[in-house]
């Protein structure tokens, strides 16, 4: 999934476990879980494709970073109990995708891409077994349900 839903998710998860290690091996287990569900991702057919055009840096890091602040904005201003572990959980649970860095940047700089040089990435790209544009749409469902239940949850303490 996009980083903004995966940092909606740990948030929720932050908000909801009370034990703070507990929430953020919960909040780590997230990210696996909602990328199995079919998703988003700029077209193209490969990850080294889709790695290479301006429109992934554009909308997948720099759009979707900047989300990721508003959530974290969001909790700070709001500030339910356990905000701060909300913060953590919402970091941790996007955490995998910032492990992509080192290999976006090799896609960057000589043209292709090296997953295979940690098990970690195939297993990371194997379990997304669907990423395209068409996926917005559970994106977008999945956006509205989170803010949905955070703002119950940043509301109601
Ligand atoms: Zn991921």
């Amino acid at each position: 999934m996009t980083a903004p839903n995966h940092a909606l998710t740990g948030a929720i998860i932050g908000l909801t476990v009370s034990n703070p290690i507990l929430a953020i091996i919960v909040a780590v287990a997230s990210h696996f879980v909602c990328d199995a569900i079919p998703h988003f991702d700029v077209p193209g057919k490969t990850a080294e494709d889709r790695m290479r055009s301006n429109f992934f840096l554009r909308f997948q890091i720099i759009f979707g970073g900047l989300l990721c602040l508003l959530i974290v904005l969001w909790l700070a201003l709001a500030r339910p109990h356990h905000w701060q572990l909300a913060v953590i959980c919402a970091f941790a649970a996007t955490i995998p995708d910032l492990l992509y860095v080192p290999r976006y940047l090799h896609v960057k700089r000589n043209g292709r891409d090296n997953m295979n040089r940690w098990w970690f990435w195939r297993l990371h790209n194997n379990i997304q077994w669907f990423q395209r544009p068409i996926g917005a749409l559970v994106e977008i469902v999945w956006a509205g349900g989170t803010v949905i239940i955070l703002s119950a949850l940043t509301r109601g303490q």
